[in-house]
């Protein structure tokens, strides 16, 4: 997988945020060129999807790359694949509305390991509706665990949400509590933990995309958990609500492998 060399780490933490100009700003100290403030950018009209390559020269993979997300998953290729280790603990709820999205930055010691390569939990949000389709099919949200390796790799397992007939209890802590204005992270006294989110079922599509927000930066390993969670439509509300469409239309899949684990027993 090719190395993601032009994210650090406070990027990924700040991903779909546009305050990020101002902290680099703040943070300079005049020994290096300040960057110029990355563009404002939103999900419809003159700043939405079709335009973010056009918005600024970052951003121009956006347009131009050849290895995108989101996707259509189908017609997966079966190949026996390894399963996923999810290694995650109760973190803090610091959540907080970034203008884009509800973010929850996962405090440090949560990970998967994926082809024996760690990758640490950094941070999680939502898009509504999803974003990833399964044979053209949409769900009601999409969950997205972000995770980078000590050399800077990306993976992302994605979770499909689907509207239920109860609350999830699980997800409570985080759809009772999103934040309705734009802010900054801010720890609360709640805790969340995130191997709750999941769906019993870990079987997963994999392929090689990219960020879906600005910059688009390719070489993100996507783990598409295939088996959707439940929401009530009282708690989807909450979200959409807050965030009507933040969900970037599926990519070409061009010339890349999707693929599925065939061994259908697996829990
Ligand atoms: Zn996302």
């Amino acid at each position: 997988m090719k190395k993601l060399t032009q994210i650090p780490v406070f990027v990924l933490l700040l991903i779909a945020t546009f305050y990020v100009p101002a902290v680099l700003i703040v943070s300079g100290q005049g020994m290096t060129p300040t960057p110029q403030p990355l563009p404002h950018w939103t999900y419809e009209g003159a700043e939405g999807p079709t335009n973010w390559g056009n918005l600024d020269s970052r951003f121009a993979v956006c347009a131009t790359g050849r290895a995108q997300s989101p996707i259509n998953l189908s017609k997966a290729q079966m190949v026996p694949l390894t399963d996923i280790k999810f290694d995650y603990k109760a973190s803090k709820l610091n959540i907080f509305n970034n203008g884009h999205t509800i973010q929850v930055n996962y405090d440090a010691g949560s990970s998967i390991t994926y082809n024996e390569i760690p990758y640490n939990l950094v941070q999680f949000h939502f898009h509504h509706p999803s974003e990833h389709s399964i044979d053209g099919q949409t769900f009601a949200l999409e969950l997205h665990l972000v995770h980078s390796s000590a050399s800077g790799d990306l993976a992302v397992v994605a979770v499909m949400i689907r509207q239920g007939d109860k609350d999830n209890p699980d997800y409570a802590g985080i759809f009772n509590n999103l934040p309705s204005t734009q802010g900054t992270p801010t720890p609360t006294t709640l805790t969340i933990d995130a191997s709750r989110l999941l769906p019993a079922s870990k079987v997963y599509d994999t392929y090689t995309g990219s960020l879906t927000t600005p910059p688009c930066s390719e070489g993100v390993r996507w783990l598409v958990l295939t088996t959707p969670i439940e929401l009530s439509q009282k708690q989807i509300d909450a979200f959409s609500h807050l965030f009507e469409d933040n969900a970037r239309p599926v990519q070409p899949i061009n010339n890349r492998d999707l693929l599925a684990d065939q061994s259908p027993a697996k829990p």
